[in-house]
């Protein structure tokens, strides 16, 4: 992947409070953007299709496949989600840093092809919080969560090949050490 501008893969098990955090290093960034993944799975309530993801059918993403839209691709939590090669291209050529909030299997794809990229891995504080916290987020049912915390395990193992792991427990110090790591890392490309 050519381009002045830096790749950033940031991973965690569901409930870890991702999103949250991405969201307040995409505000305290400017020069970052953020990858919009596609993804088979239904919209969330407030969900905007295009800034949140693109939302598709199967039969569109497995035609993708077919057409190596994909820069990478997995199956997470039984639905399919995957990042547009040509707009990961597009925005590192045009010098601008991306931030990918993708899953481990994606990540693994990326990190054997890229070996500039800065990958971080987001840790829950504990089992209990992780499933504490996708109870209150409310946005899934009962099953998903169950499914969600499953593969948590499986994930949470994988952390030590990213280059960084950040533990959200309280959530300003983790905003902080995120933050830092951005500011360490884009001032390097
Ligand atoms: P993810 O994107 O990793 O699935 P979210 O960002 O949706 O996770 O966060 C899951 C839930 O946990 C949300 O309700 C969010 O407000 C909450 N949350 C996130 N970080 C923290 C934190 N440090 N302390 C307490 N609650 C948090
Ligand atoms: P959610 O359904 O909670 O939005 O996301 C579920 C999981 O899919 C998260 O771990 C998220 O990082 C991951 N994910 C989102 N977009 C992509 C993508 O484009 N590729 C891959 N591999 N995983 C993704």
């Amino acid at each position: 992947m050519s381009g002045i501008g830096k790749l950033f893969v940031i991973s965690a098990p569901s409930g870890a409070g991702k999103t949250t955090l991405v969201r307040k290093v995409l505000n305290r960034f400017k020069g970052l953007s953020y990858s919009v993944s596609h993804t088979t799975r239904n919209p969330r309530r407030n969900e905007q299709e295009g800034v949140d993801y693109f939302f598709i059918t199967s039969v569109e993403f497995e035609q993708r496949i077919t057409l190596d839209h994909w820069l990478e691709w997995a199956k997470v939590h039984d639905n399919y989600y995957g990042t547009s090669k040509e707009f990961v291209r597009t925005c590192l050529e045009k010098g601008r840093s991306l931030l990918l909030d993708i899953d481990v299997q994606g990540a693994g794809q990326i990190m054997t092809s890229n070996s500039d990229l800065v990958s971080i891995f987001i840790m829950p504080p504990s089992f209990e919080i992780l499933s504490q916290r996708l109870e209150k987020r409310g946005t899934d049912s009962r099953q998903v969560i169950a499914q969600r915390l499953e593969n948590a395990k499986s994930e949470i193992v994988q952390k030590d090949l990213y280059q960084y792991v950040v533990v959200n427990d309280d959530l300003d110090e983790a905003i902080e050490a995120l933050c830092s790591i951005f500011e360490k890392e884009m001032a390097q490309s």
